[in-house]
C-alpha cells in the first residue's frame, strides 16, 4: 500500500535528512542529490545492510535523486558472483531499485593511473616491508610511528616496482604501495596508509588475472563516489575516522566544485545475534546453522524464509531511526514489528502442534460436515473458509488434564464445557492410555444445539481449544526458533563467540497436524497458527507434506528469560 508523503503521519527528519535538505537549500553540487549503496560481495546481506539500504535508497526516493548499486569488489580472495546476485535479489526484495549497477573494478584502471600520478607528485612510494615490519612502525594513538626505510626512494623507482608489482613480478605480501602523508600524524589512517597491495592468489570475479595490484578500501571508496557522481556518501560510524582521508585523497586531484562528501550514521546491532559478515560466514562454513537462510540468521534471506516481511523490515528499522550513538537495539522491537505486520494480513488458522485424539461420543458416526469460519476476525476482507469437522478430532494434548484442579479451564473429564473453535460447546467424559501411562485418546460429549453461528451459538464457555479433523487434516512438520546466541551481545563477550550458541535454537516438530489445505502451502505462504504464533511455509515443504516455521510467537517470550 503506497502512502504519499502528504498522507504520511509527519516524523520529524533524522540528522541525515535534516543535512540533505540544507544541502539542497543552499544549492550545495547544485542542489543534486545522488547516494550509493556500495556492499562488499564477500557475504550475503543482513538486516544491518537493509538500515543502509532503506537511508541510502529512501533519501534519493524522498528528493528526487539518484541512488546506485555499487559492488566495492576490490578484495578478490574473498569475493564470489554468488554473493553479488544474491545482494541484488535482497535488494529488490526490500522493496527498492537502483538506477545503476557499479562496480568498483571498473575503476581499476583509472585507480592505477591515479596512483602513478601519486606516485610521480611524491605523493606515494612502494615499501618493500613485510606487514608486520609497516605494523611495528605504525606508533600508537599517542606516541607517533617511524618512517619506512624506503619512504624517500625516488619516485621513478617506486613507479618502476609498482608496475612491475602490477605485471606479477613480486609475490603476494612482498610489497605495497603507500600514501606519503605523516608518521607522525594524530589520525592514525594518515601514517602512510597503504594504497595498494599485490593478490595473485585469486583471480577477481570480474576482471579475473587481469590485475595483480588492487587498492585499498579507503583509496577506492571516495574515489568511486566521485566517479561515479555521488553527493552524500552514507556509512557506518566506524568510518568517521577515515573520513579526513577520504578528504585528503580527493582534495589531490579534484578540480572544480562538485565534491562528494561522506557522513556518518550508527550501526544496527541486535541482541542475541552477531551482525558481521565474517562470523555469520564462519557460522554457515563450520555448519553451526544449515546456510546463510538459516532462519535463525540475521541475513535478509534468513528473516525471507523465517517469514519476515519487506514491510515489517522497514517499519522496525524506521522505528529504531538513525542516530550518532552506537547503541544494540532489542529483538523484541524485531518481532513487534513483524508481529503488528502480520496480525492484520495473514489467515488464522488451526495447527495443532501436540495432536492427540479426541472422539465425540454422542456425534454420529460416518458424517463429515462443513463449518465456516472467518479468516481473519481483524481484516473485513479477509474472507471465509471451511473446516471438515466429524466424530474424530485432534487437539493440543496440553489441552487435556486427567486431573485437573478448578483453575484449570480446558478439558477434563467431569470439568468445564469447553468450545471448539467455530465449531460446538464439549465436555470430557474419560480417557484412554497407554501402558506407559500417556493419554492416548480423549472421550468427550458435544452439545449439538451450540454450533457457532446458529441459534444456539452465543452460549459462553470460558475456553476456546483448537482442533482438526483426523481423517482429512495434514501432517506437517514444525520447526521452532528459539534465540540464536545465549547472550544479548556475544560480539561484546570477548573469547569465541562460538562458544554463546544456544544449543537449543531449534526444534524440529514432526507428526503435527494442521487443516487441510496447508498441506498445499507453498513456500512463503504466511499464517497464524491459532494460540501458537506466526509461521510460514519453508521451501523444504513437499505437496501434502508441509514444513513450517515459526517466524514469531504471539506474545513476547523472550522478555520474561
Ligand atoms: P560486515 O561488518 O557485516 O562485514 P560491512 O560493513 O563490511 O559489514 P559492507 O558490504 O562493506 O559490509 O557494507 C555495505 C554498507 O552497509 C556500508 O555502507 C556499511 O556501512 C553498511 N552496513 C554494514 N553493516 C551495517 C550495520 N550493521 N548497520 C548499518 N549499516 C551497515
Ligand atoms: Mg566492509
Amino acid at each position: 500500500m503506497a502512502v504519499t508523503a502528504e498522507e504520511a503521519p509527519k516524523k520529524s527528519l533524522n540528522f541525515i535528512e535534516q543535512i540533505v535538505e540544507n544541502d539542497i537549500k543552499e544549492g550545495v553540487n547544485g542542489g543534486r542529490i545522488q547516494t550509493r549503496f556500495p556492499p562488499e560481495p564477500n557475504g550475503y546481506l543482513h538486516i544491518g545492510h537493509a538500515k543502509a539500504i532503506c537511508l541510502d535508497f529512501g533519501i534519493a526516493e524522498r528528493y528526487g535523486g539518484v541512488c546506485n548499486l555499487r559492488f566495492d569488489d576490490t578484495n578478490p580472495a574473498k569475493e564470489d558472483v554468488e554473493y553479488v546476485d544474491s545482494i541484488m535479489e535482497d535488494i529488490k526484495w526490500l522493496g527498492f531499485h537502483w538506477n545503476n549497477v557499479y562496480y568498483a573494478s571498473d575503476y581499476f584502471g583509472k585507480l592505477y593511473e591515479l596512483a602513478k600520478q601519486f606516485i610521480r607528485e611524491g605523493k606515494a612510494y612502494v615499501d618493500e616491508q613485510s606487514a608486520e615490519e609497516i605494523a611495528r612502525q605504525k606508533g600508537t594513538p599517542t606516541e607517533p610511528g617511524q618512517n619506512s626505510p624506503y619512504r624517500d626512494r625516488p619516485a621513478e623507482e617506486s613507479l618502476d616496482l609498482f608496475e612491475r608489482m602490477n605485471r606479477g613480478e613480486f609475490a603476494e605480501g612482498t610489497m605495497v604501495l603507500r600514501a606519503k602523508i605523516d608518521m607522525g600524524h594524530s589520525n592514525m589512517h594518515f601514517r602512510d596508509p597503504i594504497m595498494y597491495r599485490i593478490i595473485t592468489s585469486h583471480p577477481h570475479h570480474r576482471t579475473g588475472r587481469e590485475w595483480k595490484v588492487y587498492p585499498m578500501y579507503d583509496f577506492a571508496h571516495g574515489q568511486s563516489d566521485y566517479f561515479e557522481g555521488v553527493t552524500h556518501s552514507l556509512c557506518t560510524l566506524e568510518f568517521e575516522v577515515h573520513r579526513p582521508l577520504y578528504d585528503y585523497y580527493l582534495d589531490q586531484f579534484v578540480k572544480g566544485d562538485y565534491r562528494p562528501k561522506q557522513r556518518e550514521f550508527n550501526r544496527l546491532n541486535i541482541t542475541y545475534t552477531v551482525m558481521s559478515k565474517r562470523k555469520m560466514l564462519q557460522l554457515v562454513q563450520e555448519g553451526l546453522v544449515s546456510g546463510w537462510d538459516d532462519p535463525r540468521m540475521p541475513t535478509i534471506c534468513g528473516m525471507r524464509r523465517r517469514g519476515y516481511t519487506p514491510e515489517s523490515i522497514r517499519a522496525f528499522i524506521d522505528r529504531i531511526g538513525y542516530t550518532k550513538y552506537e547503541a544494540v537495539n532489542d529483538v523484541a522491537l524485531l518481532e513487534s514489528a513483524v508481529r503488528d505486520d502480520l496480525k492484520p494480513r495473514v489467515p488464522r488458522v488451526c495447527a495443532i502442534l501436540d495432536p492427540v485424539r479426541l472422539v465425540i461420543t454422542n456425534y454420529p458416526e460416518g458424517v463429515r460436515e462443513s463449518l465456516v469460519t472467518e479468516n481473519n476476525p481483524d481484516n473485513p476482507e479477509g474472507g471465509t473458509r471451511e473446516m471438515a469437522f466429524s466424530r474424530e478430532l485432534y487437539i493440543e494434548r496440553g489441552d487435556f488434564m486427567e486431573q485437573a484442579d478448578k483453575d484449570f479451564y480446558r478439558l477434563s473429564p467431569g470439568g468445564r464445557e469447553v468450545r471448539l473453535k467455530s465449531a460446538y460447546i464439549i465436555r470430557a467424559t474419560g480417557c484412554e492410555k497407554d501402558a506407559e501411562g500417556r493419554v492416548t485418546t480423549v472421550y468427550a460429549e458435544y452439545d449439538p444445539e451450540s454450533k457457532s453461528g446458529s441459534a444456539g451459538g452465543n452460549r459462553k464457555v470460558k475456553s476456546t481449544i483448537n482442533w482438526v479433523d483426523v481423517e482429512t487434516s495434514a501432517e506437517a512438520e514444525v520447526r521452532l526458533y528459539d534465540l540464536l546466541f545465549l547472550c544479548e551481545n556475544p560480539s561484546a563477550e570477548g573469547g569465541d563467540f562460538r562458544e554463546l550458541l544456544n544449543p537449543e535454537s531449534l526444534t524440529v516438530l514432526k507428526g503435527c497436524r494442521v487443516e487441510a489445505f496447508l498441506g498445499e502451502a507453498k513456500a512463503g505462504d504466511k499464517f497464524q497458527f491459532l494460540k501458537t504464533g506466526y509461521f510460514c511455509a519453508d521451501p523444504d515443504s513437499e505437496a501434502g507434506r508441509p514444513v513450517f516455521n515459526r517466524t514469531v510467537s504471539l506474545k513476547d517470550s523472550w522478555a520474561k528469560k
